[in-house]
C-alpha cells in the first residue's frame, strides 16, 4: 500500500517536471534579468559575451508564457537569443548590445535537436525567422494581466528603453 502511493507520488512528481511554478518561474525571470546586469549567466554561471544583435517589435500571446519552450528557456537557456524583442514598435528594426551564454547557445541547440517540431522553438530559436511573430500578434491578449507576462515584460523592459538602445 505504501509502495503504491509511493508510486504515485513519484508519477505526479515527474509529470509536473517540466512545468516550474510560478513562484519558481518569477525566480527564474529575475535572476535572468539581474544576469543582463551583471554579465554572468545565472543558470551557467559563466560570464556571457555582449553581441549586437538587431531588435525586433513583437507582443507574444498569452500561450507562448506557458508554453515547453518558456519554461525549457528560463530553466536551461535564459540567454541564448541573438536578437532582442520589444514592445516599442518604434524600436523594430533598431540595434543593440545583448549578452549572450556559449552554454545557453549549446543548450538551446540541444533542445531544438529534441524537440524539432516544436512550434515555439521554431519561431523563437536563436536567430528568429522574420515573419513570425507579426503573424502571432493579431492572437495577442492583454499581457499586463498575467504574471508570467509581467515577468516578461521586465525582460524586455532592458531592450525597450531608449536609453538600453542609445547605449
Ligand atoms: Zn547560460
Amino acid at each position: 500500500m505504501r509502495f503504491a502511493t509511493l508510486i504515485a507520488l513519484l508519477a505526479l512528481l515527474s509529470g509536473c517536471a517540466t512545468r516550474p511554478s510560478d513562484a519558481e518561474i518569477d525566480k527564474l525571470a529575475a535572476a535572468a534579468n539581474q544576469a543582463r546586469k551583471t554579465g554572468i549567466c545565472n543558470i551557467h554561471h559563466v560570464p556571457m559575451q555582449k553581441e549586437l544583435v538587431h531588435v525586433e517589435y513583437a507582443h507574444l500571446p498569452v500561450e507562448y508564457f506557458s508554453s515547453d519552450y518558456e519554461y525549457a528557456r528560463l530553466q536551461s537557456f535564459p540567454h541564448a537569443r541573438e536578437y532582442a524583442l520589444s514592445l516599442n514598435p518604434a524600436d523594430d528594426g533598431k540595434k543593440t548590445r545583448v549578452f549572450v551564454c556559449p552554454q545557453c547557445k549549446k543548450a538551446l541547440r540541444d533542445w531544438l535537436a529534441k524537440h524539432p517540431n516544436d512550434k515555439w522553438g521554431k519561431l523563437m530559436g536563436p536567430k528568429r525567422s522574420n515573419q513570425a511573430l507579426e503573424r502571432t500578434a493579431d492572437r495577442r491578449a492583454n499581457l499586463l494581466s498575467m504574471t508570467s507576462a509581467l515577468n516578461f515584460e521586465a525582460e524586455l523592459a532592458i531592450v525597450s528603453g531608449r536609453s538600453a538602445l542609445s547605449r
